[in-house]
This record gives C-alpha cells, structure tokens and sequence, in this order.
C-alpha cells in the first residue's frame, strides 16, 4: 500500500490574510506558515504590520478576510481572544505587565493559578510542588535569586524576563513575542537571546525584533515583513543578502 507524504505539521497557518483600518492596508495578502516547535525571527521597518499580524493571531482585531488557523484545524478568525489565550497562545507585549508591588515568586505563582484571584492565591499555602514548579520556572528566567524581590524593583531586562516566565507558568504551545530587547542593555539582549533558545522545541515561538546582532543570534528562520506582506524568508544570512531587503532597509529606490 502506498501512502502520501504526511502533511508537515503546522502550527500556525495564516493564507491571504488581509486588514485595513480606515483604508488603510496594514497587513495585505499575508501568507505565512510556522512548524510546531519552532522559533521563528519576524523582521521588519517600523510600520510593516508585525504587531498587527500579532494582534490578529491572539484575536485582538479580527481580519478583513482570509485564514488564521492555530494546529491542524482550530479557526481562530472564529473566537475570542480570552479563548484564544485559553487555547495556548500566550503573548508578550512590548512593555513587560508584571504585578510591581508582588515579589517575583508571587508573579510567577499567580501566574501558575491562572483564573484564581490574586487575594485566594497568596492567601493560601504554596504546595511543595507548585514551590518546585515556580522555582523550576525562576532558573529557565534567570531570576531564581530575585525570587523574594519586588518585581518593581527589578531592571527593565528583568522585568522582561519575569514577564516571559509568566507565560511560560500558563505553559503555552505558542509563545508570540514582541521586541523583548527593545531597550535592554547588549548583556541584557545576549542573556535574553540564550533563554529563547532555550525554549526552543519545547514550545513554537515567534519573536518579532528589530536589533540585528540579537537576530543574528536566536534565528533559525527569519520572516521579513513589509508593507503588510512577507518580503522574503530564509536564513539570516540569506534574507541580509536579499536586494529587496537591502531595499527596504536602507530605503533605496527600486529601479524598476
Ligand atoms: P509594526 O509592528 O510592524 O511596526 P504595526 O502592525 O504596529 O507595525 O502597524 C502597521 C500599520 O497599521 C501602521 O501604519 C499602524 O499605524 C497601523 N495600525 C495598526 N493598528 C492600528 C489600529 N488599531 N488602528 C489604526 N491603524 C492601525
Ligand atoms: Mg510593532
């Protein structure tokens, strides 16, 4: 008997996606394809429709037309987006939203008890497992020796990082994340670069980003984005040396 090549295994399909707001095409005939447990790199100038892709992932605006589709057959265009989180897409925002006046720990454990309220939670006796798990999560963030420090008196590198590990408490199958380097220090960029290739497998993750040395260091797979669509995709060496990326980049005018 012979049987057909399996299907690879998507995690995330988007197909002519198209948004527009007042006129405006933000994202135009986006087709993009992500395989489970990768991590791939969404590059792009200022205004290319990275966030807004984002946004109609987790179902924060909803597209015009076109699919988005999360596995095999979930139709996200169809749901919410508390629904959408449910589901396990977790996303991070540019600006960490961590709980400042909570110690590290508790962030981390509010986290991990998800629909709990904050009162229930820290009123109650963290289990010797749920300990484990929470500190298990603090060592993957490098903030194990913050555990019992003030989340708003951590470094914004820091805050980051607490914010990804809250994600990681929901534990996510997909993890969208926006700019994490955006003013972090080089030693910040670098460390926070290690921790997405160590989540790599675990979990599918896309970071959008803008600083190229700290691309050049986590990408697999690089996505430009452009004017709403996908430019080119490839390897970072390989997307660097592309005409229309250097076009895009550096502003050039087409000659064509
Ligand atoms: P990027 O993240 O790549 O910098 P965005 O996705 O934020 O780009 O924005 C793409 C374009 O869509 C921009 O011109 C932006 O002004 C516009 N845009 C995004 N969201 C909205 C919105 N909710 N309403 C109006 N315009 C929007
Ligand atoms: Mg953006």
């Amino acid at each position: 008997m012979t049987s057909a090549a399996p299907k690879p295994e998507f995690i995330l399909l988007l197909e002519e996606v198209n948004k527009s707001f007042e006129g405006f095409k933000a994202i135009s005939n986006l087709t993009f394809y992500m395989d489970v447990g990768e991590l791939r790199v969404i590059i792009g100038p200022n205004g290319a429709g990275k966030s807004t892709m984002l946004d109609l992932i987790t179902g924060r605006t909803k597209p015009d037309s076109g699919k988005i589709e999360f596995g095999r057959d979930t139709d996200l265009t169809k749901l919410s987006e508390p629904k959408i989180t449910q589901l396990g897409i977790g996303r991070k925002f540019q600006t960490p939203a961590v709980y400042i006046d909570h110690t590290v720990f508790e962030n981390i454990w509010l986290s991990l008890e998800g629909s709990r309220s904050v009162w229930t939670t820290l009123f109650s006796r963290v289990t010797p497992e749920r300990r484990d798990c929470i500190y298990e999560i603090l060592k993957t963030v490098s903030l194990a020796d913050k555990a019992d420090t003030k989340a708003g008196a951590l470094s914004h590198g820091q805050k980051q990082w607490l914010e990804i590990g809250m994600l990681l408490a929901q534990n996510p199958k997909l993890l969208l994340v926006d700019e994490p380097a955006a003013g972090m220090t080089d030693e910040e960029t670098r460390k926070t670069g290690e921790l997405l290739l160590s989540l790599e497998g675990k979990h599918s993750i896309v970071v959008i980003e803008h600083d190229m040395t700290f691309v050049r260091q986590i990408a697999r797979k690089v996505t430009v984005l452009h004017q709403g669509t996908v430019l080119c995709e490839g390897r970072v060496d390989e997307v660097q040396n592309d005409e229309r990326v250097r076009e895009v980049y550096l502003g050039r005018k087409k000659k064509n």
